[in-house]
């Protein structure tokens, strides 16, 4: 590597290092303070079909540092999964999206299904689903308005044990989809064994499929598993107008991406639900039903 050539590079390369320990560090008590203050946000990003119309959100977290600004996700979720924060973390991001779907119902809106991000600890830890399920009774949502995204990673790290909590969920209503499908490295025997809907193929397959014979065979191939499976296909980071005619060619059913919508706060996805022609009085779901 690079960084490893020559003494005046190694210094270079032991300074980076230890910037990134010593932010580590006070991020690690940053986080614990932001929990309390409630510095953390959603931002929520459309799935919609090739069209356009628009049938789920991403909810996706934020973190408004008090000194740094915006911290992405990358850099957070991974240092609260190792202090012991995440688990905290996660059931404000569930609280913020929970009541935010409530505050939705309450304007008007025809509801389109919510999709979080699990990490492993937060899934796999016994307070979970009945962390879920109280949390779906206070804000009056069902759980068929809730998707969970996990990784590959996590399915496979404990496959009984997933099957367990995946049923729970399941029985409540929640619909499972498995997030950067194809970067696991994993076998597919778990596809059989859980209760899964859904597969997003991982971002980096999406990127070039439109040029590299390889990307545009692993995306076909998973579109492919996914239709034989009865599971619905959804394509992450869309960007261009080439990428989704390939990705629509082969049947993708559902996409997501800046080319259609970058995660919006609330507010604008409100007028974004509006604008697709999606605000309905309220009740007017029950009609004729
Ligand atoms: P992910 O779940 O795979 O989410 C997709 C990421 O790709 C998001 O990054 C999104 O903003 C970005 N993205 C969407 N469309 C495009 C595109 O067209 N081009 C490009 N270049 N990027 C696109 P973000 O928001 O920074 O999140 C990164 C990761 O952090 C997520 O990956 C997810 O694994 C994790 N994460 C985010 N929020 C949460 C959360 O509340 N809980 C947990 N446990 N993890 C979260
Ligand atoms: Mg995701
Ligand atoms: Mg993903
Ligand atoms: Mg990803």
């Amino acid at each position: 590597q690079a960084k490893m050539q020559g003494p005046g590079n190694y210094r270079i390369f032991a300074t980076e290092m230890a910037d990134r320990i010593n932010r580590n560090f006070r991020y690690e008590q940053d986080l614990k303070n932001s929990l309390e203050t409630e510095l953390f946000s959603l931002v929520y990003q459309a799935k919609v079909k090739a069209g356009g119309s628009i049938v789920g959100l991403e909810a996706l977290c934020r973190w408004q540092h008090p000194d740094d600004g915006m911290v992405p996700p990358d850099e957070f979720i991974s240092l609260a999964e190792e202090s012991n924060l995440i688990l905290a973390l996660s059931e404000q991001v569930f609280h913020l999206a929970l009541s935010q779907l409530a505050r939705w119902r309450e304007a008007g809106i025809r509801l389109v299904p919510v999709s979080i991000n699990v990490s492993g600890r937060q899934l796999l830890s016994e307070s979970f689903v009945p962390f879920l399920h109280e949390a779906l009774l206070k804000y009056g949502i069902e759980g068929r308005l809730l998707e969970l995204e996990i990784t590959e990673g996590v399915l496979v790290s404990d496959i009984d044990r997933c099957i367990e909590v995946l049923s729970k969920l399941k029985a409540l209503g929640v619909a499972i989809s498995v997030d950067d499908f194809g970067t696991g490295y994993s076998s597919l025997s778990y596809l059989k064994r859980l209760p899964i809907d859904v597969l997003k193929i991982d971002r980096s397959f999406i990127e070039e499929c439109d040029s590299v014979s390889e990307d545009a065979k692993i995306c076909e191939t998973i579109i492919n598993l996914a239709r034989n499976l009865e599971l619905t296909t959804v394509a992450e980071g869309v960007e261009t107008q080439s990428q989704l005619a390939f990705l629509q060619s082969h049947g993708c059913d559902l996409y997501q991406g800046y080319y259609f919508h970058r995660p919006l706060p609330a507010a604008q996805v409100k007028g974004l639900l509006d604008e697709h022609g999606q605000l309905q009085p309220q009740g007017a779901d029950e009609i004729g039903s």
